[in-house]
């Protein structure tokens, strides 16, 4: 058992409940978001958590919620939250505003509430074995369907489809074309593929959800003198004839692809330079190692 924030206050998990006709369980309107918060013990703090909130506000407003906290009030309460369980080790956070209307009907009725639940994660080994993967049998849905960067619920039903899809054909990761035809990213993670010292992510237009790992790693690349970074378009031709290629979220954290449908990817281990550096980095930045920017880490 533990505590979750919940209309309000701090309760019991168990006590955490929602009526039926709870509007966002019919329409999948609801925004949320995951946060991790990386700890030994003794202690622990929150990666990005300003960031993340600043993400989950901009999409309550694409269904109209008029969210009545600020992201420095939502890092506070899950500091609090933290702190009222003990939990001082690697833990992922769960926000998530949903739409508490009782009436039956699609559309965007007023009134919100917010929740906050967490469950442990602990750190997987710096370099993860690399994993398979596969395009998807479903694209990316477009920016004209509805805002495709926005981490609304009822959207991922095209993530929930695509690993459904890939994991059925037993292979580990999906990758999603858009409508285009270019590589958009992975079901629940973004995507970066390196020819030699080049590296290259699929710009915000490619229909992608711009995650904060993403511009964690554009960050730590741009540093690197020996390396060029953009943010271009990537064909499925590019992905299968590059040396390195990798995805990138909140809880996957780094994860190697070692082949694309039974094709090797460069050497067919995925531990390639590029992805070692920034496995290295991203592991020391998130657990204090190493110096963060500015407000990367809220100590618990
Ligand atoms: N794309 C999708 C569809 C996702 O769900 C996520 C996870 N939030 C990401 C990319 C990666 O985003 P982040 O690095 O912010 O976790």
């Amino acid at each position: 058992m533990a505590l979750v924030y919940f209309g309000g206050e701090f309760v019991d998990d168990t006590q955490a409940l929602i009526p039926i006709t709870t509007h966002a369980l019919h329409y999948g309107t609801a925004v949320f978001e995951g946060i991790r918060s990386y700890g030994d013990g003794s202690s622990a703090a929150l990666f990005r958590p300003h960031d993340h909130y600043e993400r989950l506000l901009r999409n309550a407003a694409w269904l109209q919620m008029k969210p009545q906290w600020d992201s420095a009030t939502l890092t506070d309460l899950t500091v609090e939250l933290l702190r009222r369980n003990h939990f001082l080790d690697d833990r992922y956070i769960r926000p998530l505003i949903y739409k508490t209307s009782q009436t039956i009907g699609a559309g965007l009725p007023e009134g919100e509430a917010l929740a906050l639940i967490t469950q442990p994660m602990p750190r997987g080994p710096v370099l993860r074995p690399a994993v398979t993967a596969a395009w998807s049998k479903w694209r990316r849905f477009p920016a004209a369907a509805c805002p495709a960067g926005a981490k609304i619920t009822g959207l991922y039903v095209n993530s929930s489809m695509a690993k459904a899809d890939v994991l059925g054909r037993g292979f580990d990761q999906a990758v999603l074309l858009n409508m285009s035809g270019d590589v958009a990213e992975g079901y629940g993670a973004n995507i970066f593929v390196a020819h030699g010292n080049r590296i290259t992510t699929p710009p915000i237009e490619a229909d992608i959800l711009g995650g904060i790992t993403r511009d964690s790693l554009l960050q730590f690349f741009g540093d690197q003198p020996d390396v060029s970074v953009s943010t271009d378009p990537v064909s499925p031709a590019d992905l299968l004839r590059a040396d390195e290629v990798f995805l990138c979220g909140t809880g996957m954290e780094i994860l190697p692809i070692r082949a694309i449908e039974g094709r090797m990817i460069g050497d067919g281990t995925g531990h390639g330079p590029l992805l070692r550096r920034a496995a290295d980095w991203y592991r020391r930045t998130v657990s204090g190692a190493t110096a963060a920017p500015n407000d990367w880490l809220v100590p618990v």
